[in-house]
Order: structure tokens, then C-alpha cells, then sequence
């Protein structure tokens, strides 16, 4: 029996999350990391996401990492974000207390099911309410309003 521990993020101005671009940026937070294995409730969330965003994907080959970070807050390439999906070796990081808040960790489960690091409305809005927590609070959304334009 796997026990996850829900954590209040503090949602303030941060975004719900960013890829990392700039060629040559380091590829991990700078905090304290480590490799969480996947649990049931995970293969859960990864089939809702692929059923709202009907992509499909092999979610074995994503890595999740719990990230010391008890603000919720992870710093990588001087911006600072909720959670992050990176491209290269297909990782997710989340705050340590994060790993069982639903919308984000689904949240960066559909970057990776898209390979993308922006936010198309049209999956992360209208498809599957995950964009931010604003909008997983409100279904009616058809915009993110802390990132109106979806980057
Ligand atoms: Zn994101």
C-alpha cells in the first residue's frame, strides 16, 4: 500500500511549469533529486491523460524524480516552476510533497505524452483541464489565465 502524501502548494504567480530551451542549460534542478518509482495510481493518471489527450504513450520510459523542494518551487535555468518535464531522458520533476497532486503531475505527464514544452489550449484547457490549477477547478475554462496565449 503506497501512501502519497498530498502537499498545498503555494499557486501564487508561478507558472505550472516550463521546458527547459536554451542549448547547453543545465538539464536538472539545482535541489536535491531523486528517482521515484512509478506507483499504480500513476499508470492511473497516465490513462486519463492519454484518454483526454488521445495520444498514446510507453509511460515506462518517462522517469519521475521527487525534487527537495518544500515551497514547491524547483529552480532550473534561473526560472522557477511548479514542476517540469525535460526533454532529454524524458524526466519529470515534482516537488517531494507534489507527487500526489493530481493536476500537476498529470499535468507534466501530458508534456510527455506530447513531447512538447508548450502549452497548446486545445489539450492542455479544452481536452484535459490541466494547464493550471485554475483550470482544474473550473472545467469551463477556455483559456489559462495565469498563461493566456499557451507557451
Ligand atoms: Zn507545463
Amino acid at each position: 500500500m503506497h501512501r502519497l502524501i498530498a502537499g498545498v502548494l503555494l499557486l501564487s504567480s508561478l507558472t505550472a511549469c516550463a521546458a527547459p530551451k536554451a542549448a547547453g542549460a543545465p538539464l536538472a534542478p539545482i535541489e536535491r533529486a531523486w528517482e521515484v518509482p512509478t506507483l499504480e495510481l500513476y499508470s492511473e493518471w497516465w490513462r486519463k491523460t492519454e484518454e483526454c489527450s488521445g495520444r498514446k504513450g510507453d509511460m515506462s520510459l518517462v522517469k519521475f524524480f521527487a525534487v527537495d523542494a518544500p515551497t514547491g518551487a524547483i529552480g532550473l535555468n534561473g526560472t522557477i516552476a511548479h514542476g517540469w518535464w525535460v526533454r532529454q531522458g524524458n524526466r519529470i520533476y515534482l516537488p517531494a510533497n507534489a507527487l500526489g497532486e493530481e493536476w500537476l503531475v498529470r499535468h507534466e505527464m501530458l508534456h510527455a505524452l506530447l513531447q512538447r514544452g508548450a502549452h497548446p489550449a486545445k489539450q492542455f484547457v479544452g481536452a484535459c483541464h490541466l494547464a493550471s490549477v485554475e483550470v482544474w477547478r473550473d472545467s469551463t475554462m477556455h483559456f489559462d489565465p495565469t498563461n493566456p496565449r499557451g507557451l
